[in-house]
């Protein structure tokens, strides 16, 4: 493994801030070892959010997606550490958190609720380039 120290963008999205789950979320990200960057709570406005998901433009999920982004308060972490894209992806657990593994933050905090969208606590950027692009939407 080389060393590659990379930043990325984490959100605590609507459902982690409203259950109080911010600090719960970052005590993982800071257990784990990576470094606190920056933070900031923010209620995007749909400019935003068009941008950030525009991979998912078109797609069943994206309206409730946006929806639901836009319902309230997120806290926007940038972080930085050792493969730190991928790593926190791992932390994180898989997108559906009715399978994510337990020990992940999905897995052990989030479930399918019933609703038209995934409420599951946190967005991680998934590749270098995602990452780049994502933290100069929410953070410059
Ligand atoms: P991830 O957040 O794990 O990178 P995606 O980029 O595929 O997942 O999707 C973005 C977000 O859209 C997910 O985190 C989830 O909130 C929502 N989502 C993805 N797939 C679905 C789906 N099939 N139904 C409802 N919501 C979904
Ligand atoms: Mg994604």
């Amino acid at each position: 493994m080389t060393t590659h120290v990379e930043e990325t963008l984490v959100l605590v999205k609507p459902d982690g801030v409203a259950r109080n789950l911010t600090g719960e979320i970052l005590r993982r990200i800071e257990a784990k070892g990576y470094q606190l960057v920056d933070v900031k709570l923010i209620e995007p406005d749909r400019e935003l959010l068009a941008k950030h998901y525009e991979e998912h433009q078109g797609k069943p999920f994206y309206e409730p997606l946006v929806e639901f982004m836009e319902s309230g308060p997120i806290v926007a972490l940038r972080i930085a550490g050792n493969r730190v894209i991928e790593g926190f992806r791992s932390l994180a657990g898989t997108t559906d958190p009715t399978t994510a593994a337990p020990g992940t933050i999905r897995g052990d905090l989030a479930r399918d609720w019933g609703l038209a969208v995934q409420q599951n606590l946190v967005h991680g950027s998934d590749s270098p380039e995602s990452a780049a692009r994502e933290l100069a939407l929410w953070f410059d």
